[in-house]
């Protein structure tokens, strides 16, 4: 792009148009993932919904690529493409609750931090994330979950409406009432319908929330992965325990005779009365005592924020996900092998539970395909020295292709790696990714929105 064409688009718009020759250009095209370096022809901090039609209309009148960008999350960096225009939405981090309707607004740049503090002002969440930085954009439209699932569900089981800017330049809200296949599509497809300026989620009571962590050495994994799949899915919805193999990091709460050590456990997080909680979260009926158990009462966006500095920005990060109805004995095996071949500190294997009231909605009600899984897992190797970014990778791609053959097929949209290729998307869509074609060919015929986990527009 010249620089004539960046000073039209400059004229145009409200936000700053950021080239390569401008000073914020280098903190513009960084992302939380620092595997990934683009180098976009521009970045368009957009202010608000009319900057967004607009650059929306300037990339694709001018022929150029373009990629949307919320939090800045998403592992293979879906949200810069090289020599073209990101549309960075993060000026659009704004949130207004609605205690009467117990709703919230968001603006499209919002983080999962930004909702659950305004939120809980008063007493009020939805279902997100585990890490309060992400991106309620691409968080929401691949699905969306975390320590509230059991008890409310996926995020998209709580969304209300999306304001949407289309492939070409429009400007539509989408809901049950108003363009409903385009509401269906955005609940689950990922940004492949355009860029959501707003979201309106469903709020629901959540405050102080007991949070637990249970650990065991890794050489117990058989057994206590026996034990977690039998419990947690006979658990009341209140409690929510996602299964995790991980490295134990040096500092609190964890004593230092187990820092550094290779470990498997729960991180639990427990909705209902709080008295109940300490008695819920004790890992009962566990086939030995953990070696570390830890419970206590934390405000909701406590527990949302308290991997963030264990997990900074600018560390290198390669992950594959699955979906599991069941954990097998076979599956156990994977997980023992590859627990003891963790490849750095910060690698970590997670399971989380989509039970409970994520399985409340039908299976065809949203874009969302497997409303019959019971575990979303990812396999994710991180770490901040670039010279091991071969290693994470390998182990956590082996990883995955081992665990393959045990999973139902398809991984969550959001947990995908980069170049999983076209089966795969089509494998975590399902029989949903016919319906998404066509509501592709609708909203975005010539696939403007490709930058994401692409879902071809139909031909028929
Ligand atoms: C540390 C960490 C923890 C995580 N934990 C969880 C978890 O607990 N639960 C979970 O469900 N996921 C989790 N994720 C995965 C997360 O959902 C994805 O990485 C998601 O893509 C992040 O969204 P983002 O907006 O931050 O990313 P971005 O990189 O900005 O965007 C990702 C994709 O979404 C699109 N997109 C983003 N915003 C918009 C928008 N407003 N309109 C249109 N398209 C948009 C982009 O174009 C791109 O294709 C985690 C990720 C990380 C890095």
């Amino acid at each position: 792009m010249d620089g004539t064409t960046l000073e039209e688009m400059r004229t145009a718009l409200r936000g700053p148009v950021i080239g390569p020759q401008d000073p914020q250009y280098t903190q513009a095209r960084t992302i939380y993932n620092a595997m990934i370096d683009r180098r976009p022809a521009a970045v368009v901090a957009c202010a608000d919904a009319a900057d967004v039609m607009g650059a929306v209309d300037f990339v694709r009148d001018h022929g150029l690529e373009i990629a949307v960008r919320g939090g800045g999350h998403s592992g293979p960096g879906l949200c810069l493409v090289d020599d073209g225009v990101t549309i960075d939405l993060s000026p659009m981090r704004w949130v207004r609750v609605d205690p009467d309707t117990r709703t919230a607004q968001v603006g499209g740049g919002t983080l999962l931090g930004d909702l659950d503090h305004a939120g809980h002002a008063f007493g009020l969440a939805t279902p997100a994330g585990i890490q309060s930085t992400t991106g309620i954009g691409g968080l929401t439209l691949g699905g969306g979950h975390g320590h509230l699932t059991r008890k409310y569900g996926l995020t998209i089981d709580n969304l209300l409406s999306a304001d949407v800017v289309l492939a070409d330049g429009s400007f539509v809200t989408a809901s049950q009432k108003e363009h409903p296949d385009l509401f269906w599509a955005l609940r689950g497809g990922g940004g492949n319908f355009g860029a959501v300026t707003a979201f309106t989620f469903q709020l629901n009571p959540v405050d102080t929330v007991v949070l637990g962590i249970s650990l065991w050495p890794a050489d117990r994994i058989q057994e206590v992965l026996r034990w977690y799949r039998e419990f947690l899915p006979g658990a009341p919805e209140d409690l929510n325990g996602f299964f995790a193999t991980l490295v134990v990091p040096p500092g609190p709460p964890f004593p230092e005779e187990i820092h550094g050590h290779t470990m498997c456990g729960v991180v639990w997080c427990w909705t209902g009365d709080q008295e109940r909680g300490q008695d819920m979260l004790a890992p009962t009926g566990a086939p030995t005592e953990p070696a570390f158990h830890f419970t206590a009462p934390m405000p909701y966006p406590m527990v949302q924020s308290m991997f963030d500095e264990l997990m900074a920005p600018g560390m290198q990060w390669y992950w594959r996900g699955a979906f599991f109805d069941q954990i097998s004995d076979d599956a156990i095996d994977v997980h023992a092998h590859f627990a003891q071949t963790i490849p750095t500190g910060l690698s970590t294997m997670h399971l989380y539970p989509i039970d409970g009231a994520a399985h409340q909605t039908g299976p065809d009600d949203t874009a969302w395909a497997y409303r019959d899984a019971t575990w979303s897992g990812v396999i994710a190797g991180i770490d901040p020295d670039p010279a091991n970014a071969d290693a994470i990778k390998q182990w956590s791609v082996e990883y995955s292709d081992a665990l393959r053959p045990h999973s139902m097929g398809g991984a969550y949209v959001n947990f995908m790696g980069t170049g999983e290729g076209q089966d795969r998307i089509q494998a975590t869509y399902r029989d949903h990714y016919q319906r998404l074609a066509q509501v592709k060919a609708t909203y975005d015929p010539d696939n403007f929105f490709h930058a994401n986990q692409n879902v071809h527009p139909a031909t028929t």
